[in-house]
């Protein structure tokens, strides 16, 4: 029988992991729906500027917020069980090396639940005998215990993007890869479909911006005199750096023994550094701790935002010397001296949106009828994968749990961001020069 509850068509604008999971969880639970799911890139491109495109990511449910907790668990299920995406999740375990009372925290919320996870805190000497000893020379500065969850590990993130959206064709999206200029408006001002950068306009009854990175901008560009249909404080376009180090052949035995390494050490540099394994290329992916804004004047209003770069890749392969050695000082948190960051060979700029309390928005937009808002993974959203789009349908369906649809508001209190680590403070052009950083606003 026709779903008639259902308006006729839907555009979802970005196909990173929001975009991805609402677009086949749209599908599956409403399969006579039409469906466009829009990117600048192919799904099936070597390279995406989607924060969600990367070699791998860690994928675990320890939180300080329980919420995410109850998330990740459930997306943990998926990752272990689905066809679309259990090939691609490996339990490897995580360790996570800090001094703050993260470990005990995440422990109590599993408890809370009476969630069934093998994590416990170890001691240094135990960490440092894991996984052969590969942590036996990171930095434990200030450190007496340490978070292992053996429940969790990481997954092979573009493939795993890529079944995804294969899914969601398979069952009848449109996958269309373009450019979006910008949304479009009937007369009385509401959404009405997105105008692509060749000109041509796609209607729908409604438009999902799950755009990432971009969202500030795109929202910028499509109604520059309308403020209320802008972002201002609430989303900030920021990067983090991440390379590659192939292992020298006496030592690629440990990628198939390694957990996931996350080590708060050294605290002054910034955020939480990362190595996790990538056995089928004999490597290990590391993230730096530097998390930077790309701040520039909007020509049109003279709004200043984050954006990212204004070239089609986000100049994310153009990696200044300063935030290369972010990426290989992860190395030397994790493994010290024992692998020399000397052979990293590939570095990228990973661009995310991030929100001042770190929370996703996954809800109308408030100053246009027709218009949602789906994205801000704030450092932390590739591990949803499997289960966000479900929130995201139940949030156009008017499903949404009422806790969740507080937390994931277009207008919501938003946090004073001074003394948040997580929030970027540091500038892109500090390390790129101001001529290269561009506006990212054509
Ligand atoms: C270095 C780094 C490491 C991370 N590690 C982890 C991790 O280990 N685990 C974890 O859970 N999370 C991690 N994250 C966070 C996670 O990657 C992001 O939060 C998540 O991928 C964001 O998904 P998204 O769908 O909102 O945006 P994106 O994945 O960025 O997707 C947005 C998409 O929108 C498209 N788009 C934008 N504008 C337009 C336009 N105008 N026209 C057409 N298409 C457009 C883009 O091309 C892009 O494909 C990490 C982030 C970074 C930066």
């Amino acid at each position: 029988m026709a779903d008639t509850t259902q308006p006729k068509t839907t555009i979802i604008v970005g196909a990173g992991v929001f975009g991805a999971s609402a677009a086949l969880h749209h599908i599956t639970k409403h399969p006579t729906s039409s469906i466009t799911l829009i990117d600048r890139d192919p799904y099936t491109a070597p390279t995406r500027v989607a924060a969600s495109w990367d070699w791998n990511k860690v994928i675990r449910s320890d939180y300080l917020d329980p919420t995410y907790t109850r998330l990740g668990l459930e997306a943990q299920q998926l990752w272990r069980s689905s066809p679309v995406f259990q090939e691609y999740y490996h339990e490897s375990g995580v360790v996570w090396i800090s001094p703050s009372t993260f470990g005990r925290t995440a422990i109590a919320n599993f408890e809370a639940i009476g969630a069934d996870v093998d994590v416990e805190m170890i001691s240094v000497e135990e960490t440092k005998k894991l996984g052969g000893g590969c942590f036996a020379e990171a930095d434990y500065t200030g450190i007496t215990e340490v978070l292992l969850d053996r429940s969790s590990g990481w997954a092979e993130a573009k493939e795993a993007l890529g079944s995804a959206i294969r899914a969601a064709v398979d069952a009848g999206v449109r996958y269309v890869a373009a450019e979006v200029a910008g949304l479009v408006f009937d007369e009385e001002g509401r959404c009405a479909g997105v105008r692509l950068a060749d000109g041509e306009v796609l209607a729908a009854d409604r438009v999902v911006l799950c755009t990432g990175a971009y969202t500030p901008a795109l929202l910028i560009n499509s109604a520059p005199g309308d403020e209320k249909m802008h972002a201002g404080g609430r989303i900030l376009a920021f990067g983090v750096t991440e390379g590659t180090v192939p292992l020298e052949e006496g030592k690629a035995g440990m990628l198939d023994t390694m957990p996931v390494g996350i080590n708060d050490n050294p605290l002054g540099r910034g955020v939480d550094a990362g190595c996790l394994p990538l056995p089928k290329q004999g490597e290990i992916k590391t993230w730096g701790q530097i998390l930077f804004r790309n701040t520039v004047t909007h020509p049109l209003t003279g709004e200043v935002i984050s954006t990212p770069p204004v070239a089609a890749d986000y100049n994310q392969w153009d990696v200044p010397p300063v935030l290369k050695d972010d990426a290989r000082h992860a190395l030397k948190s994790l493994f010290g001296d024992s692998i020399s960051g000397e052979k990293m060979n590939k570095f990228r700029i990973c661009w995310d949106a991030a929100t001042p309390s770190g929370d996703f928005i996954v809800s109308p937009h408030s100053g246009c009828e027709g218009l949602f808002v789906a994205t801000c993974g704030s450092f932390h959203g590739f591990k949803f994968l499997p289960v966000i789009g479900k929130y995201v349908v139940q949030m156009l369906d008017g499903e949404l749990d009422a806790e969740l649809e507080k937390k994931w508001a277009w207008d919501r209190e938003l946090p004073p961001t001074e003394g948040n680590k997580q929030w970027p403070t540091r500038e892109y052009r500090e390390f790129m020069g101001q001529a290269a950083a561009g506006s990212g606003l054509s």
